[in-house]
């Protein structure tokens, strides 16, 4: 199939060529540097199925111009898929495939070093020694071990947490709409979200972004939580409501935040804007606390991930040519089936 890839950057295309050549494909794969929107959709012409990834917004407008531009599959190279209207797909009959799951341990894994690092002071730790200062004010700690950790989403990634968690000798507290009997036997503890709030140490976010999810972490929320808890989000950003966090950090209920996503990434993330003015105020408002450390979107990039991302994704796309079932579809949503 011809394959047009939206939004890459050189680590993309190696992984993709190197499987495609491996696992004997044969897609005809096209690298484009630029998001998928609705003036660059016009560059699909001639492909079968489009790929994309996190940021690329794939709505209404955007899939009538591919399918316009005779694409039949959309393929995400990503576990998520709030940036697509999964109505408009159905609608024209565009099959949504994704990645459910390449590597739940680079995400939890991150969320891990998130949590040392705002702990332990790492990031400053790092700095000062290499100025000379070796002073330890205003570098201190707490033991991870006895602490109480409560996770919200305790699907792929959340599980994975849990057990490096337990592995540190913590409490993890679990919420999840569903039930989920292998984070009983590892030890999790199935709560309420209030409970959660009230006796969690450290929250970290887990659950997909959803309109139910939108801003679950709100000034209601954070008004339940622990003062002087920690907050992790390697999920999506817009799961957190930004100002409502500043406000908790400015009132020091929230005393430490790890952030892998943002509700305005877009503009920002997966590109150097180390020379423009950045005029997002509300993110420059979080660089100034120096109890908020920010990665970009990180979490995923492993080696391991990026195979496996790879793998899947063009799996996906030749069950679709030989009119396999695609197991890792995105069901419609109910009022477009
Ligand atoms: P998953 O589908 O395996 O698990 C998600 C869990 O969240 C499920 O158990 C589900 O029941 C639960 N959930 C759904 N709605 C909920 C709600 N309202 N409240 C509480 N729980 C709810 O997904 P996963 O593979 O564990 O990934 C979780 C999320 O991590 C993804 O949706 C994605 O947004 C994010 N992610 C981020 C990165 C990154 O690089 N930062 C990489 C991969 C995934």
């Amino acid at each position: 199939m011809n394959v047009t890839f939206f939004n890459t950057k050189q680590y993309d295309q190696q992984f993709f060529e190197q499987v495609n050549a491996d696992d004997a494909h044969g897609h005809a794969l096209r690298f484009l540097d630029v998001p998928l929107n609705a003036h660059t959709a016009v560059l699909a012409k001639g492909a079968d199925a489009v790929c994309v990834f996190v940021n690329d917004r794939v709505d209404a407008e955007v899939l009538q111009h591919l399918a316009h531009a005779g694409v039949r599959l959309l393929a995400l190279r990503c576990a998520g898929f709030n940036n697509v209207d999964l109505g408009a797909a159905a609608s024209l009959s565009m099959p949504v495939v994704r990645v459910p799951a390449y590597s739940p341990y680079a995400v939890a894994e991150h969320a891990l070093a998130l949590i040392l690092t705002l702990n332990r002071k790492t990031h400053r730790a790092y700095n000062r020694v290499r100025e000379g200062n070796f002073a330890l004010t205003g570098l201190m700690g707490f033991d991870l071990h006895g602490r109480t950790v409560g996770l919200i989403g305790l699907g792929t990634i959340g599980l994975v947490a849990a057990r490096i968690l337990k592995g540190f000798g913590c409490r993890v507290l679990g919420y999840d709409v569903k039930n989920n009997a292998e984070a009983g036997e590892i030890g999790v503890e199935f709560v309420d979200l209030d409970t959660l709030y009230a006796q969690a140490d450290i929250i970290s976010l887990h659950c997909p972004l959803t309109p139910q999810t939108h801003h679950l972490i709100n000034e209601a929320a954070i008004a339940k939580m622990k003062p002087g808890m920690m907050l992790i989000n390697t999920s999506r950003g817009a799961i957190i409501d930004t100002k409502a966090v500043i406000e908790g950090l400015k009132n020091e209920r929230i005393k430490y935040l790890g952030l892998d996503v943002y509700e305005e990434e877009g503009d920002l993330f997966f590109e150097d804007c180390s020379d423009k003015v950045i005029q997002d105020d509300v993110f420059m408002r979080l660089l100034s606390f120096n109890n908020v450390l920010i990665t970009g979107h990180q979490a995923f990039f492993t080696s391991d991930a990026l195979h496996n991302i790879a793998q899947i994704t063009l799996q996906n796309i030749s069950d679709f040519e030989q009119g396999r079932a695609l197991t890792n579809a995105v069901p419609a949503p109910a009022a477009a089936r």
